[in-house]
């Protein structure tokens, strides 16, 4: 029997991140940058106008008021997407938009507002003159080049997860390929003959399976691809050949369900045994005591309880940390707040994550526990967002005292 931290410790030094793929910046969300990407030019890459208005020099309207307004000839448009051809000299304005290059000469945007001119209809051509109300300060609403990023600076850093603003901020500097690590191909199967699929009929003794359907939507929310094997039954051979298959459809980690324990039918962990290696397939925790680690013809594999809780806290626990992993990201530690538990809670000295519902109460944080704490009982963790961690070693926890929750609704 071995701690949490240790099983945790084992996984991971046996896991290391895939290789790298080339994709279009269009499907890049959510994915890991493989490489470093420095810049190729700078942000913004020229002085342009943040503002409607016009451009100026800054001297010439110094001390400009609405009662003595500084007169300017108006020498041009400066749209955005073009450079203004001529230079603002002594007593002369372009008219500019937002996103403009600023003309030559000119040190300073003006905005309309700031002046007579209100020709905010599009197609309205440019005044001749134009009457500045109001002092400027040299640069002002100019977006300087290099303002956001310099020439050669770092984008973004390897390992790193692209979120929408990391996707949009490649895009800006012209990036239209990545290289990113390849998605973990993740074989799942759950074993049980009393287990039938959801869109078959049902009878006596058996139940519905699920915890396929909840493992591949967490291998999906971890940045996994799923490979379905369906179910197997409780019969050693089917187990082989459903671990052959997960080799020939070359899955990068093998998950299944159920058959770990020490029950006659656990047919699971003796087939790792005899076919592959099984590193441990007991874990100090509760729920989810038994939990196989090991690996079939190199593959890293995770026998997850049968019990739906079970299965999910040992899928959090330790698949979550092991995709992440693989999939090139270098911190996995999971989000947590410390709460004060609002009400007596008993443990068996095993560390335990049992199902609360936090909330945000005068500042603080704290937890009830939801539902009821079976294990084979999934209603809890529905009404649950977050895992209380009770320590191992520790039997109770009187009200108010303090906890750690692991926070389930995050990425
Ligand atoms: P086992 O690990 O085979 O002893 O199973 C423990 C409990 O989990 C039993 O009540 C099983 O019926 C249940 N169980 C096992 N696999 C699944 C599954 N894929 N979906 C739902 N319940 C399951
Ligand atoms: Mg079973």
């Amino acid at each position: 029997l071995i701690s949490v931290e240790e099983a945790l410790d084992r996984i991971l030094s046996r896991i290391s991140p895939l290789g790298e793929e080339l994709i279009d910046l269009a499907h890049a969300s959510g994915r890991v940058l493989a490489r470093s990407l420095h810049s190729q030019l700078a942000l913004p890459q020229f002085d342009n106008s943040s503002m409607d208005g016009f451009a100026v020099r800054h001297i010439d309207v110094s001390g400009a008021t609405p009662e003595k307004p500084v007169v300017l000839t108006v020498i041009g448009d400066a749209p955005a997407g073009r450079i203004f051809a001529g230079k603002v000299e002594t007593l002369q304005a372009v008219r500019i938009m937002t996103g403009a290059p600023v003309p030559a000469g000119a040190d300073a945007v003006v905005p309309i507002e700031d002046t007579d001119y209100d020709g905010r209809t599009p197609g309205t051509s440019s005044p001749v003159n134009v009457k500045v109300y109001r002092t400027a300060e040299q640069y002002q609403y100019i977006r300087s080049r290099g303002q956001d990023l310099q020439q050669g600076e770092l984008v973004l850093e390897a390992g790193k997860r692209l979120r929408s603003q990391e996707v949009g901020f490649l895009a800006s500097v012209g990036t239209a390929r990545i290289l990113v690590y390849r998605m973990p191909r993740v074989a799942l199967f759950s074993t049980g003959d009393e287990l039938v699929p959801v869109d078959a009929q049902i009878s006596a003794g058996k139940i519905f399976e699920s915890n396929s359907y909840m493992l591949a939507s967490l291998v999906e929310k971890y940045q996994g691809e799923v490979i379905p094997l369906g179910i197997v039954p409780d019969q050693e051979n089917d187990v082989r050949e459903c671990l052959m298959q997960a080799v020939r459809k070359k899955a990068d980690l093998i998950v299944s369900s159920a058959g770990v324990s020490v029950g006659a039918f656990d047919y699971v962990r003796s087939a790792l045994e005899k076919d592959g290696k099984l590193e441990f397939w007991r874990v100090n925790m509760r729920p989810g005591k038994p939990i196989a680690f090991g690996e079939y013809q190199g593959i890293p594999f995770i026998g997850l309880p049968g019990n739906p809780v079970s299965a999910f806290v040992g899928a959090e626990l330790f698949m979550r940390p092991l995709l992440i992993k693989m999939g090139g990201r270098s911190s996995w530690s999971k989000p947590f707040v410390t709460v004060k538990v609002l009400e007596a809670i008993e443990s068996d000295g095993r560390e335990s994550y049992l199902r609360a519902f936090i909330r945000n109460e005068h500042g603080g944080w704290v937890a009830s526990l939801t539902g009821h704490q079976g294990s084979g009982n999934l209603r809890s963790l529905v009404q649950a967002n977050a895992l209380l961690l009770v320590p191992s070693g520790v039997k109770s926890l009187p009200i108010g005292s303090e906890a750690r929750a692991y926070i389930l609704d995050d990425e």
